[in-house]
């Protein structure tokens, strides 16, 4: 029979359920269980690939092309729960599907209602992940308890041991235990009204785990178990981790949260098997290298925007034993301010993916003084078609080379339209997306990185390289070191003449883990380390950071890039 956990969260967001919850499910694995990974989303769209970045973060793909919720990115990188369509719905989604169904006449003249229908549709996509493999499915409910628009989903969940018994479900409700200075105290109130609106819901939590920013004391720790009615060791205290996310699953152990679990849900398990979390804090503790890489965006003041490629270039610097200051570079100050005020100092250069034109002249900007400056650069998808357009403009000598994403009539669409997207005009789902294959070039980094020929990696996006301009692009030195197996479209460009020149038309960052970090980042994360070194090694002092933007005001590797960036 297959357990369920279910995940909610109290009194504000953003208290990383996502987070939470991908450390249940890591522990979970870690003692040999067989784990599926489910996020249900309050809000209407039918999935957050029509939003802006600035709404939930980024948008992550998975490899069925289905475009997810960011937390799902927290799945991957934390467990080996395969992911799919079915791992994140919206009301937006599950209202399409029994609208759908009403218009079908499938309802038999009933009035539909949001119970049963709604609710019954919810049991149903929770229950579709619940295969006959699966120990134990984790549902995260995303949203604060209190929100008229995630009531249907609490009833669901409410409803749902009806279905599979009690004994087989478990309640986690996660909350924020506020530290009053003022007071010189924590403060239990918040929690306890978020827990008793959960119960006048009819979800009695069985575990809370509390967000805090000082130790919970034992008669705080009796006094929440008490009003929430819950055993005093059912209360687990989850405090603010400043140094790495990575250590959250660790302490959530120390608190007996993976314990707790395995007991109310009578799970006999081994202990669970900590080394490889244990190995990644001691390499992120004991870094052989610093660096500085800076990632040049649109919304570079969105610390979710580019959740995954934070979180890649972190993964690469724990593999390379690197630590890594992460510079988050708006590209329209580019514009304004130049290039090299803002990225001198650096040692790689990441453009990542993106839509829209403001700021694009910032990216192609940055994209030349990497490769004029020989700094490491990294393109993913807008990156690459950037690069492109910098070279086209400035070696091939197409003037005004353009993407027609930003401009219909130029006189070089160096990247233009996919010609499967021309026909298309409903904006959601429709772009090339999910894991698509491309075969690498001998003698080419890529290739030397992945050390494989054939590789699949992820899409989102409407316009490719113009294959038109490949020989001429090609002629002046550009190489095509990845392509579609048909060769049809480009899917990897690379510089020779340069130190790591590597632009890539898909999304690595979807494809990286702590444990596993992806290649293409390890290599540009190396390729940075030796600048570094070049560079110590000429200025006369090993191994110590030269003075510059980058390092006195810069993110530091494994922390939250919110806590800085250069001004
Ligand atoms: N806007 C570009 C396209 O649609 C790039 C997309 C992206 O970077 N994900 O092709």
């Amino acid at each position: 029979m297959t357990k369920h956990i279910f995940v909610t969260g109290g009194v504000v967001s953003s208290l990383g359920k996502g987070l939470t919850s991908a450390s249940i499910g890591m522990l979970l694995e870690a003692r040999g269980l067989k784990v599926r990974m489910q996020k249900l989303d309050p809000y209407i769209n039918v999935d957050p690939g029509t939003m802006s970045p600035y709404q939930h973060g980024e948008v992550y793909v998975l490899d069925d092309g289905s475009e997810t919720d960011l937390d799902l990115g927290h799945y991957e990188r934390f467990t080996n729960a395969p992911l799919t369509r079915d791992s994140n719905y919206t009301t937006g989604q599950i209202y399409l599907s029994v609208i759908e169904k009403e218009r079908k006449g499938q309802f038999l003249g009933k009035t539909v209602q949001v119970i049963p229908h709604i609710t019954d549709e919810i049991k149903h996509v929770i229950r579709k992940v619940a295969d006959a493999d699966t120990d134990v499915v984790i549902t995260e409910i995303g949203g604060t308890v209190g929100d008229i628009e995630s009531l249907p989903f609490l009833e669901a969940i409410r409803q749902y041991p009806l279905l599979v018994g009690r004994e087989n479900c478990l309640y986690i409700h996660l909350t924020l235990v506020p530290y009053l200075k003022a007071a010189g105290e924590l403060k239990t109130k918040p929690t306890q009204h978020s827990v008793g609106q959960l119960r006048q819901i009819g979800i009695q939590p069985d575990i809370l785990i509390c967000r805090c920013e000082q130790p919970i004391s034992r008669e705080e720790r009796d006094k929440i178990a008490l009003f929430c009615n819950l055993p005093p060791q059912a209360v687990i205290e989850e405090r603010d981790k400043d140094f790495s996310i990575y250590e959250v699953p660790l302490s959530l152990v120390s608190n007996g949260l993976d314990d707790q679990i395995c007991e109310r849900l009578k799970l006999s398990t081994q202990s669970p098997d900590l080394d490889p979390f244990n190995e990644i804090l001691h390499r992120l503790r004991n870094p052989n290298h610093e660096i500085s890489i800076a990632v040049v965006g649109k919304y570079a003041e969105h610390k979710d925007a580019y959740k995954s490629i934070y979180e890649s270039l972190d993964h690469a610097g724990i593999r390379q034993r690197a630590q890594i200051r992460i510079g988050r570079i708006q590209s329209s100050d580019i514009e304004d301010e130049g290039p090299e005020y803002l990225l001198s100092g650096y040692d790689g250069i990441l453009v990542p993916g993106g839509f829209g034109e403001r700021g694009i002249e910032g990216k192609v900007q940055a994209v030349r003084y990497a490769r004029e400056k020989q700094i490491p650069f990294f393109g993913i998808c807008l990156g690459m078609q950037c690069a492109v357009i910098e070279y086209g403009r400035n070696v091939v000598g197409l003037e005004h080379a353009h993407s027609t994403e930003f401009d219909k009539n130029t006189k070089h669409p160096v990247i233009c339209l996919l010609d499967e997207q021309r026909e298309i005009t409903q904006m959601g789902g429709t772009m090339r997306l999910g894991s698509q294959p491309a075969k690498l070039a001998e003698g080419t980094r890529s290739r030397e990185a992945y050390g494989v020929e054939e590789i699949a990696e992820r899409h989102r996006h409407r316009y490719e390289f113009n294959n038109v301009y490949r020989q001429q692009f090609s002629a002046n030195g550009m190489k095509f070191a990845g392509t579609s197996p048909d060769d049809a479209l480009v899917e990897i460009v690379e510089l020779p003449n340069h130190p790591w020149f590597v632009a890539v038309q898909f999304h690595p960052e979807f494809k990286s883990k702590p444990t596993k970090a992806h290649p293409l980042f390890a290599g540009f994360v190396q390729a940075a380390i030796e600048r570094r070194a070049r560079r110590n090694k000429s200025a006369g002092e090993s191994e110590k950071a030269p003075e510059g933007r980058a390092d006195s005001s810069s993110v530091q590797s494994g922390q939250d890039p919110s806590a800085g960036q250069p001004a």
